[in-house]
């Protein structure tokens, strides 16, 4: 298979992650136009927030913000939001940190595998199908079928080990 494998790179902290945001916004608009669903006021906010950095974002966190900006962004609406965001692939939800991160790529839906930064939270996408192949293969050995894979993988991106090995 000849597709992208990175769905997410690491990007630094000097990039311009507005054109992250307005890239993300725009992509989202097409693809919901392209499979007919809304994407209302509300949920592109909140996918907005949730890539608002490269940091994963905790649903409360992302509620207390709409709270600032909207008295009537209740719980449950923001929850649909996020549902409805996840549904659609455009954003993935971190098992081992229960957050949410923007995908970098929803135009296809796929199960990533996400590398976390342990120090600066950063976390960068795959979507790698050898990796998900050679999981299942493992997995049938033993008579298992696989329903879901969640692969989050926790170490160092490029900036912060980088400066561990300068010994800072
Ligand atoms: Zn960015
Ligand atoms: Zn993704
Ligand atoms: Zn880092």
């Amino acid at each position: 298979m000849t597709d992208s494998v990175i769905v997410r790179a690491f990007h630094g902290e000097r990039h311009d992650h507005s054109g992250c945001i307005q890239d993300a916004l725009a992509v989202a608009e097409r693809v919901c136009a392209e499979r007919g669903v809304r994407l209302t006021k509300l949920r592109r906010r909140v996918l907005e927030l949730v890539w608002q950095s490269h940091r994963p974002q905790k649903a409360y966190d992302l509620l207390d913000l709409l709270r600032d900006e909207n008295q009537r962004a209740a719980p449950p609406t923001v929850y649909r939001a996020l549902e409805f965001l996840h549904d659609e692939g455009l954003i993935h939800r971190i098992e081992s940190l229960n957050a949410f991160i923007g995908c970098g790529d929803p135009t296809q839906p796929h199960g990533g595998q996400f590398l976390i930064c342990r120090h600066c939270g950063a976390i960068a996408e795959l979507s790698d199908s050898q990796i998900n192949e050679l999981m299942d293969a493992k997995a049938a050995e033993l008579g298992f079928q696989v329903r879901r894979r969640t692969v989050e993988l926790e170490g160092e991106c490029p900036d912060c080990s980088g400066r561990s090995g300068a010994g800072t």
